[in-house]
């Protein structure tokens, strides 16, 4: 089963996806979460899309999609994925169709969180992430247990730098210009559904089982 997660930049998205991801069983394939670590490592990728990543702006597509098809060609990939942050543009959704035809498979269901402006401005503001494992805090929401370490691996807890004010306009432009014509692609395909994602982690979790199509409901429910 293929089930993507969307949304603005702050939805929840990372959030859900995790949560998602651990309920099916199914890995999670986060291109942001990529891009981050080909960053740290310091490879010629992540010198390639540092500075896409640092103003805020989408990378191109054909440096993600090659991203995304080396990622699908791992083994735990063949009972399905929960994709976060992919895709992103409608050429990626059009060679991810491709993709995923190829192996006789679809898209099931695009969980499309619904946030408002000033809720996504809040939880960006006071987003932290693990500069070990990536995991996703916030210093009022989902505050860690000691400040500033990660509850899972001990690592540092920091603030991403396209969490800055600079960059978050651009990226919710981004979002509006580019990614949000990928919904409508989609609906003309019949598997988006939406969720209410203003109310606490476990409560939109809840929702995304419930909307989920019969055959998926049914394996999370197992
Ligand atoms: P958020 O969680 O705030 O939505 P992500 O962690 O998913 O942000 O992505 C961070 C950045 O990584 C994006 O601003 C963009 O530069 C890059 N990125 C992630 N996924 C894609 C994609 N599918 N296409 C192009 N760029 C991407
Ligand atoms: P996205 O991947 O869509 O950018 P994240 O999952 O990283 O979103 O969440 C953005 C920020 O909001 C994080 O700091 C996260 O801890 C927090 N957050 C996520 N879900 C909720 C929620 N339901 N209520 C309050 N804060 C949340
Ligand atoms: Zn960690």
């Amino acid at each position: 089963m293929v089930i993507i997660l969307f949304g603005p930049p702050g939805a929840g998205k990372g959030t859900q996806a995790h949560l998602l991801a651990q309920r099916l069983g199914l890995p999670r394939i986060v291109t942001g979460d990529l891009f981050r670590e080909a960053i740290t490592r310091g490879d010629a990728l992540g010198a390639q899309v540092k500075p896409y990543l640092e103003r805020g702006e989408l990378v191109p597509d054909d440096l993600t999609i090659a991203l995304v098809v080396a990622r699908l060609q791992r083994a735990d990939c063949v009972a399905g994925v929960v994709l976060d942050g992919f895709p992103r543009t409608v050429a990626q959704a059009q060679w991810f169709d491709h993709e995923l035809k190829k192996h006789r498979r679809a898209v099931d269901c695009v969980v499309n969180l619904v946030v408002g402006d000033d809720e996504v401005f809040h939880r960006l503001a006071g987003r932290m992430i693990c500069s070990a494992c990536q995991r996703t805090y916030h210093v009022t929401a989902m505050r860690p247990e000691k400040i500033g370490v990660c509850d899972q691996c001990g690592g540092k807890l920091i603030q991403r730098a396209d969490d800055s004010s600079a960059a978050i306009p651009v990226r919710l432009r981004a979002y509006r210009e580019q990614t949000e014509p990928v919904l409508t692609y989609y609906r003309g395909k019949q598997c988006v559904v939406n969720v209410d994602g203003e109310a606490s982690p476990e409560v939109v979790q809840q929702r995304i089982l419930d909307s989920l199509p019969f055959a998926l409901m049914a394996a999370s429910s197992s």
